[in-house]
C-alpha cells in the first residue's frame, strides 16, 4: 500500500518567526511518521524552511508556479528557480487561483506541465462550487478540470498529485463527508486510470476543512491517498495530529 501524503498549504500566512517555531515543531513531531509530509509555504520561504527542516523528511511545496519556464513574467515564480530551494511539489490550480487570478483550465494544465519538465511535482486542484454542487454538476466540473490536466500532459499523468478541494468546504469548516469525497476521489480514479495505466500510483488527497477531528475518518476511504490542508496546517498540534491519522 503507497504511504498517504499530507501536504499543508499556509496560503498567504507565515513570517520568518513564526516559520521557525512551526517548522521546528512539526520537524521534531513528525520524527516517526509513516506517511508524506510537505509544507506548501509562500513564495520567498522556501530557503528558511530548507534550513530549518535539516535532517527531517519533510518536503517542500510552492503554491503556484508560471507555466513558463523563465523570461519577461515580471512577478512569476518558475519551476527551475523552485527546485533550486528544494521544492519538490507545487500546488497547481487552487480554487484561489482560479477565482481571484482568473487561472483557466488551460493555465492550470499548462503549469502542471512546465513543473513536471523542471523536476517539481505539481499538485493539481480539482472542485465545485456550492452551486455546482447544487445543480448536480459536481462530476461533470471536476471531469472537465481534470481532463484539461490529461489532455496537456498525456503519459505523464501518472507522475502527478491530485487534490479534490470541494470550493464550499474551503476555510469554511464544512467538510465534505467521507463518502462525498470518497465518490468523487473514485470518479477522478477511474478518468485517470482511463488515461494512463499507471495512474493507480497517483495520490488524490482530500482538501477542505480537513482537521485533527475528522482526519482519520476521511483517510479510512479506499482512494482517500492523503490531504491538503489550510487552516490546520497552521497549528503544530492539529498538523501533526493529521500526521498521526495518516500514518
Ligand atoms: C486549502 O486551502 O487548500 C484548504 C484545504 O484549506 P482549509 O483546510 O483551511 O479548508
Amino acid at each position: 500500500m503507497k504511504q498517504k501524503l499530507i501536504a499543508g498549504n499556509w496560503k498567504m500566512n507565515g513570517s520568518l518567526e513564526a516559520n521557525d517555531a512551526l517548522v521546528r515543531a512539526v520537524a521534531a513531531g513528525m520524527q516517526d511518521a509513516k506517511c508524506d509530509v510537505a509544507l506548501c509555504v509562500p513564495a520567498p520561504y522556501p530557503a528558511q524552511v530548507q534550513m530549518l527542516k535539516a535532517g527531517s523528511k519533510l518536503d517542500i511545496g510552492a503554491q503556484d508556479v508560471s507555466q513558463h519556464a523563465g523570461g519577461a513574467f515580471t512577478g512569476e515564480v518558475s519551476a527551475p528557480m523552485l527546485r533550486e530551494f528544494g521544492v519538490r511539489y507545487a500546488i497547481v490550480g487552487h480554487s484561489e487561483r482560479r477565482q481571484y487570478h482568473g487561472e483557466t483550465d488551460a493555465v492550470v494544465a499548462e503549469k502542471a506541465k512546465t513543473a513536471l519538465a523542471h523536476g517539481v511535482t505539481p499538485i493539481v486542484c480539482v472542485g465545485e462550487t456550492l452551486a455546482q454542487r447544487e445543480a448536480g454538476q459536481t462530476e461533470e466540473v471536476v471531469k472537465r478540470q481534470m481532463a484539461a490536466v490529461i489532455h496537456v500532459n498525456g503519459h505523464c499523468i501518472s507522475e502527478i498529485v491530485v487534490a479534490y478541494e470541494p470550493v464550499w468546504a474551503i476555510g469554511t469548516g464544512k467538510t465534505a463527508t467521507p463518502a462525498q469525497a470518497a465518490e468523487v476521489h473514485a470518479l477522478l480514479r477511474k478518468q485517470l486510470l482511463a488515461a494512463s495505466a499507471h495512474a493507480g500510483r497517483v495520490p488524490i488527497l482530500y482538501g477542505g476543512s480537513m482537521n485533527a477531528a475528522n482526519a482519520a475518518s476521511l483517510l479510512a476511504q479506499p482512494d482517500i491517498d492523503g490531504g491538503l490542508i489550510g487552516g490546520a496546517s497552521l497549528k503544530a498540534p492539529d498538523f501533526l495530529q493529521i500526521i498521526a491519522a495518516a500514518s
